[in-house]
């Protein structure tokens, strides 16, 4: 359905219908290797170059973000495969200092094949522009906002007009937010990456990832890259993408409205010295409000006035915030960040993923899990 009278969010409900007698109201996972050949070989005939599964999960993504759609195996191989599209050798790649930190490893992975990256700090607009005008070859301006796990804002405008003034292409980490809540493409950015394995599926329960961009030559190119590279997606699990995406208004409106809440509960709580969300934090508000009018998003963190330790027993002492990784699901999860290791985050830093939860049972569980100052 690709009514332009219609909303965004209905067309998102009708993803997959087709409105022919007899055929099936929603998207069925097809579950095939190989399709019957029309004679010619083409990308249809083998199941790694296209699925109907994928094809009614990137109609949906499409929806949301008005672009192409391109799904892949994981946030990762989406990512992999942007990076071999967009930064050659010999080109600069410009990665937030605070941003996800498997990003940064892998594009320093990718070094013998791709650009050389560099940690820049995307809030330090002259920063940015010092370091894109500074490469003899080409740059790529790689920005993510609000930042896992620090949930920093990025002032998208200001980046992109910096990013086409030197002619880079700008690739913005969308995951946090969602182009429910943030639409990158509209801001600069020539692609906005998710993983769909947070908020856009929301049920913890499927890995992938997808690329957005209005750029055709663009889509085509990462479109090559997953079929030869293989980084392809399942049809259950775009299936189950599908499933989710469906309820995604409601579960991130939802959620972010609870965040915000339990942000302002946290911040007024004698064991917590610092809560890092977009929703509260004074200095980026204005731009956070304006490039993300929907709500702040469902993951916020806040830091412990105690050691590791301490934080450690807080996650443990949860009765109903479930003690894992990820973010972006039904039901609230947390753990302290700096048991990963390479990650930059301070050592009593809690990241708090919020679910659908009612935000009283939250902040009850939160509360008994703090204890006494
Ligand atoms: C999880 C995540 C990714 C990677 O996605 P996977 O689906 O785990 O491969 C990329 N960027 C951000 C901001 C993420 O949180």
């Amino acid at each position: 359905m690709t009514d332009p009278a219609v909303s965004a969010d209905a067309r998102l409900v009708h993803t997959g219908t087709r409105r022919q007698p007899g055929e099936p109201v929603v998207q069925p996972p097809v579950l095939a290797s190989i399709l019957v050949s029309a004679g010619q070989p083409g990308a249809d005939d083998y199941g790694r170059g296209g699925n109907a599964t994928w094809a009614a999960l990137e109609q949906a993504l499409g929806e949301i973000e008005a672009a192409d759609a391109v799904v892949f195996s994981s946030g990762q191989a989406a990512s992999m495969a942007l990076m071999l599209a967009l930064a050659r050798g010999g080109d600069t790649i410009l990665l937030p200092r605070d941003g996800y930190y498997n990003a940064r490893v892998l594009a320093d992975r990718l070094r013998p094949h791709g650009a050389a990256p560099v940690l820049v700090d995307m809030q330090d607009l002259a920063a940015v522009e010092t370091a894109l005008a500074g490469p003899p070859g080409g740059a790529v301006l790689w920005a993510e906002t609000p930042t896992n796990p620090l949930l920093r804002v990025a002032d998208l405008a200001a980046l992109g007009r910096l990013a086409a003034d030197a002619a880079a292409p700008m690739i913005v980490d969308n995951t946090v937010a969602t182009g429910l809540l943030q639409q990158p493409l509209d801001l600069g950015a020539v692609a906005s990456l998710c993983s769909l394995t947070k908020s856009a599926s929301g049920h913890s329960d499927v890995i992938l990832g997808a690329v957005m961009t209005r750029d055709a030559a663009l889509a085509e190119d990462l479109r090559s890259w997953r079929t030869l590279g293989g980084g392809i997606a399942g049809p259950v699990e775009t299936w189950l993408a599908i499933r989710g995406l469906k309820t995604l208004p409601l579960r991130i409106e939802r959620q972010s409205a609870t965040a915000l809440a339990l942000a302002g509960h946290l911040a007024a709580h004698p064991r917590v010295h610092t809560v890092h969300y977009p929703g509260v934090r004074t200095g980026t508000l204005a731009i956070a409000r304006a490039q993300m009018p929907r709500g702040f998003g469902p993951l916020l963190s806040f830091e412990l006035d105690g050691t590791a330790a301490d934080a450690d027993a807080v996650i443990a002492a949860a009765r109903l915030i479930v003690p894992a990784t990820s973010f972006g699901g039904v039901d609230s999860t947390w753990e302290r960040r700096g048991r990963w290791a390479g990650e930059t985050a301070p050592e009593s830093l809690i990241r708090l993923s919020v679910g659908i939860e009612p935000a009283e049972d939250l902040i009850a569980d939160i509360d008994q899990a703090l204890g006494r100052p």
